[in-house]
């Protein structure tokens, strides 16, 4: 072969290969944490690049587990907590810190539904372990007794990194929000190493970026009775879709069922709503926001929705109905077609 041949054989091997160079398909892995399996889906032609992204998700996600936890081990929340009931102050670490200054912004927002000082509270009614209790619930007494105390994150002061509170009662309990604070930062996490289309999901609660190649990621919202997906919808570049249930966790005593969402007004758990959904580009908000909802009901839902600066909200209440905001009924396609809708207008 003459020496023009070889290289017209070199190019065009080279044209070829580069012509060849894979297209993107979706690849997945699964986590264990919080509790929950983390699927994590990518849409890519980099697969190691993805694996050794979920790899560094990972270790963030353990760190998390390890610091925001409010009552097991000894990682930095749980350090607070200690500190907090002994009435000293303690610097906070700062991987910590910005959830202390958004559960306070977002329980005053939320007219103090998502109250995330309310840990002892919700001990009280066995959620501080891993398998919630059996025998019979708290005495309203016992209760009483915790509510008289009024722990608020308004009894937290913040200057600097230095945490203090007012109160030795406020015993901070992060799980109506991390997850969702979780869940965002490993969108960016995933980023960060080059991996934009993606999407976390948590058991259902999850963020999406970038599109499934030229649609759009489509995703489901969990069944409030735990029926796989009661609707589907389209979500776009950034968005979290985070919904909250009385069917996640519950305490059973004589055929009642008590549930691991409580009203901090009353002390007892929310009992008439099945669940909340909220979609927004802050996961952290959507995650309190539906945790407030819970305890909203029927009756607040929409004065708390505009408090905290909602638009796409879905409720659905223990008898079946569906609360609505017109930009979320938009959005979602029912599997099966509801008995009752009402749209809640008003949000602004
Ligand atoms: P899920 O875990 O089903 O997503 P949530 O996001 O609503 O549900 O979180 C529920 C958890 O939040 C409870 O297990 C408890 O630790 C805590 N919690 C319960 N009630 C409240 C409340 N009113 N405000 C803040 N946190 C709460
Ligand atoms: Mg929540």
């Amino acid at each position: 072969m003459n020496r023009l041949y070889r290289y017209l054989l070199i190019l065009l091997l080279t044209v070829v290969s580069i012509g060849c160079s894979p297209t993107p398909t979706v690849h997945k892995q699964e986590l264990y944490v919080f509790g929950t399996l983390v699927s994590i889906s990518a849409y890519t032609t980099n697969k190691q690049g993805f694996e050794q992204a979920v790899d560094a998700v990972d270790a963030s996600f353990q760190r998390m587990h390890r610091d925001w936890h409010g009552w097991k081990g000894e990682g930095e929340l749980v350090q607070l907590n200690r500190a907090i009931a002994t009435g000293e102050g303690r610097r906070v670490d700062p991987f910590l810190l910005p959830l202390i200054e958004q559960a306070k912004l977002f329980s005053e927002q939320s007219l103090g539904l998502f109250n995330p000082a309310i840990g002892h509270l919700i001990s009280l009614w066995g959620f501080h372990r891993d398998e919630p209790p059996s025998g019979a619930p708290p005495t309203r007494q016992e209760i009483g007794r915790l509510l008289q105390d009024a722990p608020a994150m308004g009894d937290l002061l913040i200057s600097g990194n230095r945490v203090s509170s007012r109160n030795r009662r406020v015993n901070i309990d992060l799980g109506a929000f991390a997850k969702g604070y979780a869940l965002q930062l490993a969108i960016k996490q995933l980023a960060g190493h080059g991996i934009t289309h993606t999407i976390v999901n948590a058991g259902g609660d999850l963020c999406v970026a970038g599109s499934r190649g030229d649609r759009p990621w489509r995703i489901g919202i969990r069944h409030p009775q735990g029926r796989g997906v009661i609707a589907s919808m389209e979500a776009a570049d950034g968005e979290c879709v985070l919904t909250s249930g009385n069917y996640e966790r519950y305490r059973e005593y004589q055929q009642v069922r008590y549930a691991h969402i409580i009203d901090p007004r009353s002390g007892y758990p929310v009992e008439h709503v099945a669940s909340a959904t909220v979609v927004a580009k802050n996961g952290a908000l959507a995650d309190a926001a539906a945790t407030a909802l819970s305890v909203a009901g029927p009756l607040q839902w929409l004065e708390v929705s505009q408090n905290m600066g909602l638009k796409q909200v879905m409720l659905v209440d223990e008898r079946g109905r569906i609360y609505l905001t017109p930009e979320m009924r938009e959005r979602v396609a029912f599997q099966e077609k509801p008995d009752e809708i009402i749209i809640g207008v008003g949000v602004k």
